[in-house]
């Protein structure tokens, strides 16, 4: 039986609009691209192409979530992380020094992963697809997707959201997608004047990425990133004082020594500022959601049961592993568009199924 969530559009696909060029959008242009597919792709961009290029750089950590019976989210982790890494090599981003993947320190135990520049990824994403898709893909910048259906009437036979929010879907569906606004800290080497200190600075930091109450990176052309706060239900990036004291705080709790060198300087530390969107089990939404406003009999129990809204797809709640799920989660979209079978377990998409909140919702009521 087919899964639910990952069955091919209705239609021979002969255009496919992608909407939002963020980690999922360009992960999936590229994935897309190395699949060759033979359809037209548009992706659709709300910021201009210049705001777009010119991003601040963020460094974005690597690292598998892993539980003690190894439940469906350490098992679905497990993949996508290995498949991110497999990215970055390919990419070249550690030759290039985009990305550090020497592991990260979790709990005292090294675990696979690291580091990568969040901006460098989607631009390197984005040109590997540009260059094999050629004129197939085309990139539609300041253009902001306000209706579905539009897309649909226009000429796509399908459509991706990766829009990072559901605001482009019904709240009846259930998405339980929750804003997240949170800022990660960081210090420039550069901006510490003497020598003494910054070599102390230097020998206090780790080798490889840290993951405790924060994160903690090694030294990334020439700065150390601590991170990143949390602030449920905000979906503004505001730059917030009291964020930098709280991360420096947090590092505090796990690397006092280093946080005390770090605190003279603290106040010329910048900041990286974002809003990730994640759902209330923090898994992501990949493939078909239930049709608007359906109603369902109560004999419906199963994903299976779930009345489809065909030929739209949700690459959505990233949360705040964008990094280390995208890329696999883009492969597996990319195998239900082409109608190929996918290489992991059913239950793996049950538990990323957009249906589920509803599902339970339904069955609970
Ligand atoms: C403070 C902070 C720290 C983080 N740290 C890490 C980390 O260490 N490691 C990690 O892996 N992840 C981290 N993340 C999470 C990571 O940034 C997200 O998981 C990732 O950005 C999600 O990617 P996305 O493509 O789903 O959404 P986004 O990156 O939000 O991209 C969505 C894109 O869609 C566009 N768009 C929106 N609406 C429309 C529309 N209607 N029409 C057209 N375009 C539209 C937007 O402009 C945007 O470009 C962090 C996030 C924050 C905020």
């Amino acid at each position: 039986m087919p899964i639910p969530s990952l069955q091919p559009p209705l239609k021979q696909l002969s255009r496919l609009a992608v909407v939002g060029l963020g980690l999922a959008g360009c992960s999936l242009l590229r994935a897309l691209a190395q699949a060759k597919a033979r359809f037209q792709v548009v992706g659709f961009e709300s910021t201009t192409e210049e705001d777009w290029t010119c991003a601040r750089g963020a460094v974005g950590v690597l690292h598998p979530f892993v539980s003690k019976d190894h439940n469906l989210a350490s098992q679905i982790s497990q993949s996508s992380l290995a498949c991110s890494l497999q990215w970055l090599e390919a990419l070249q981003a550690p030759a290039q020094g985009f990305a550090g993947l020497q592991g990260v320190l979790e709990k005292g135990e090294r675990q696979p992963g690291g580091w990568a520049d969040l901006t460098w990824f989607r631009q390197a994403c984005l040109s590997d697809a540009r260059s094999r898709l050629g004129d197939r893909l085309s990139l539609r910048f300041s253009e902001k997707v306000s209706d579905l259906g539009d897309l649909l009437s226009n000429g796509f036979d399908a459509v991706v959201i990766t829009t990072g929010h559901s605001q482009l879907l019904p709240e009846s569906l259930h998405l339980a997608l929750t804003p997240i606004a949170g800022q990660v800290s960081y210090l420039d080497l550069q901006t510490i004047d003497s020598d003494l200190a910054r070599q102390r600075l230097q020998s206090l930091l780790p080798e490889c990425v840290v993951c405790d109450e924060a994160t903690l990176t090694p030294w990334v052309k020439g700065r150390v990133y601590v991170g990143a706060s949390f602030h449920r239900g905000m979906d503004e990036a505001l730059l917030q004082h009291d964020d930098q004291r709280d991360n420096l705080a947090r590092l505090a709790a796990f690397r006092p020594e280093l946080a005390n060198a770090l605190e003279p300087h603290w106040s010329k530390a910048g900041a990286w500022t974002g809003v990730r969107y994640a759902t209330r089990d923090r898994l992501l939404h990949l493939g078909l959601p239930v049709l608007p406003a359906p109603h369902l009999s109560r004999s419906v129990s199963r994903l299976e049961q779930l009345p489809r809204w065909h030929s739209v797809y949700c690459f959505l709640g990233l949360g705040s592993r964008g990094l280390s799920t995208a890329p696999w989660a883009a492969e597996c979209l990319v195998r239900a568009l082409l109608g190929q079978p996918q290489d992991f377990p059913e239950r793996l998409f049950h538990a990323i199924d957009p249906g589920r909140f509803l599902l339970r919702d339904h069955v609970r009521a």
